[in-house]
């Protein structure tokens, strides 16, 4: 059985802690591998080798630090299908959904390369006599970062560029579901000349979570997953003096209104719900149909359907792969054979293909959802797409409101001023307008609200910069005798 274990100080470390994690191939339902569940003994170890690596890292110029970066970007770019390969092999996404997943990882080691200007403080001089004040800003030191199954290679990639590239050391805590990519990508860090325990990475489960949560070396915790855990790691790590940003499950609607074009709407929401089997946190989950146009577009959304190829990604016809494990399948096929019991209506029933070893299900298609009912209230995180019907732009707009999620949404509209009312109304961190998963690029920040987001720094882009650096601001003033007097007064500047 192949074993996948740590990497610390650019070398392959086998873990001692004898736990393991299984990791399976979800296209067949095999187990393909095992993977180190680290200790805390092994946690400290390797905080213990990011600390003493932080010092010279941090005084490495930043010119010699983006030079790494564009070395990374160029490794990335060159072995963009290998990568790709363990994605399918671990999550189980088609190589078309892989090789975008990397392409909008890229993406931020790009923004990363350009540190040298993201660092730039202020300078105010003569801000009183012989006095000038600048600010600058400075890396915190070991920074962690904890991510999901569902973008092994992307959600990593918009932590690391920047922690790095502000000076810091970092830890990545990948899913243990698929932890292969994490491992590609710090080797080619090290190809790139990344010195050693920059990039470290820690294979485990809540054991290594629990123990960066609270190590007095770690200075703040990135996290992307689920909404429980992600709350449970912003208290937890808040508490533990940290600075964290947690970002967390979603519940994304799309409001399509009567004047759009319907065609568009329904290709949009159908790519939007059902790609990735719909194990993306901007998927879209939940259509808000306008009465007037619901039948139609209905009729739309189900027509389209049945033509998703579903299939293993080594098919190079599969369009939608499998889900990640057999418990996740199983939990996402209860929401849509419970539907019918809560009142909604199953239009399309995915789950027969339940039966087959790998875990796959068929897109599944549920209309007359409504608030109350699980298949709306709990994020399903699979290939099934809701419909709810509502009277009104308003009505639609409430209902968005009204719900505990807050990532991301979308209009599909030919009226620009009710678009942009929606933009200006709309509690949701991410809006598209006749963009079905609105995905900031990497120069603005990636973030939900509500209980899609803990902390109040969102992730990348330059919210990132701020996020992995401390500001400090000098005043400062060279000896000139004629300004020099005691004086017990607060400093004035006038
Ligand atoms: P998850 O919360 O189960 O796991 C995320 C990470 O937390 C993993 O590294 C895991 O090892 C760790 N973890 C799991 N249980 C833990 C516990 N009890 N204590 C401490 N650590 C624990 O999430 P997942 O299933 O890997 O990913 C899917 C979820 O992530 C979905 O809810 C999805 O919406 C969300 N997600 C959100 C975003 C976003 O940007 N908001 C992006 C991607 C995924």
């Amino acid at each position: 059985m192949q074993r996948i274990s740590h990497w610390v100080n650019n070398k392959v470390v086998a873990g001692t802690s004898g736990r393991t994690g299984k990791v399976f191939n979800p296209a067949t339902g095999e187990q393909q591998a095992e993977v180190d569940l680290a200790s805390v003994a092994e946690v400290d170890a390797v905080i213990a080798k990011s600390k003493a690596a932080f010092p010279e890292w941090r005084a490495t110029g930043m010119s010699r630090r983006a030079e790494i970066m564009f070395r990374t970007r160029e490794l990335l770019d060159a072995n963009r299908k290998e990568l790709a390969t363990y994605l399918t092999l671990e999550h189980g996404k088609v190589p078309s959904d892989a090789l975008g997943e990397i392409a909008r990882g890229i993406e931020n080691i790009e923004f990363a390369c350009g540190i040298p200007a993201l660092m730039k403080g202020g300078y105010s001089e003569q801000a009183s006599g012989g006095v000038d004040v600048y600010s600058i800003r400075q890396p915190l030191g070991v920074v962690a970062g904890i991510t999901p199954f569902n973008f092994p290679a992307m959600v990593p990639m918009w932590m690391f560029a920047n922690a790095i590239m502000c000076g810091n050391t970092f830890i990545l805590k990948p899913s243990e579901k698929d932890p292969s990519a994490s491992m590609f990508i710090a080797d080619l860090l090290r190809q790139a000349g990344l010195p050693d325990g920059v990039f470290n990475v820690l294979h485990g489960d809540k054991e290594a979570v629990d123990r960066l949560l609270v190590h007095p070396d770690i200075q703040s915790v990135s996290f992307v997953g689920s909404t429980p855990i992600a709350k449970y790691v912003y208290e937890t790590g808040t508490k533990n003096g940290k600075r964290v940003q947690a970002l967390g499950g979603a519940k994304n609607h799309m409001l399509v209104l009567p004047d759009a074009d319907l065609d568009m709407a329904a290709d949009a929401a159908v790519s939007a719900a059902y790609g990735s089997a719909g194990e993306r946190c901007m998927a879209v989950s939940v259509v808000l149909a306008v009465d007037s146009i619901a039948d139609a577009l209905i009729e739309k959304l189900a027509s389209r359907v049945p033509n998703i190829k579903v299939g293993p990604g080594t098919d190079p016809s599969a369009e939608m792969g499998p889900l990640i494990s057999r418990e996740h399948r199983d939990k996402v096929a209860s929401y849509i054979n419970n539907a019918a019991g809560e009142g909604a209506t199953v239009v399309i029933n995915g789950t027969d293909k339940a039966k087959d070893a790998g875990f796959f299900l068929n897109p599944s298609l549920i209309d007359n959802v409504k608030p109350g009912m699980k298949c709306y209230d709990e994020e399903i995180f699979g290939p099934v797409l809701t419909v709810m019907r509502v009277k009104s732009y308003a009505e639609g707009l409430k209902t968005i409101n009204d719900n505990e999620f807050g990532n991301g949404t979308a209009i599909f509209t030919r009226d620009g001023g009710v678009a942009r009312q929606f933009q200006y109304d709309v509690q949701v961190g991410m809006v598209g307008i006749n963009v079905p998963i609105p995905v900031p690029v990497s120069y603005y920040s990636f973030g939900g609200w509500k209980a899609s987001l803990f902390g109040d720094q969102h992730m990348y882009g330059p919210e990132g910069i701020n996020f992995f650096t401390r500001g400090k601001v000098v005043t400062s003033r060279w000896p000139d005798p004629r300004t020099s007097a005691v004086d017990l007064g607060f400093p004035t500047n006038r």
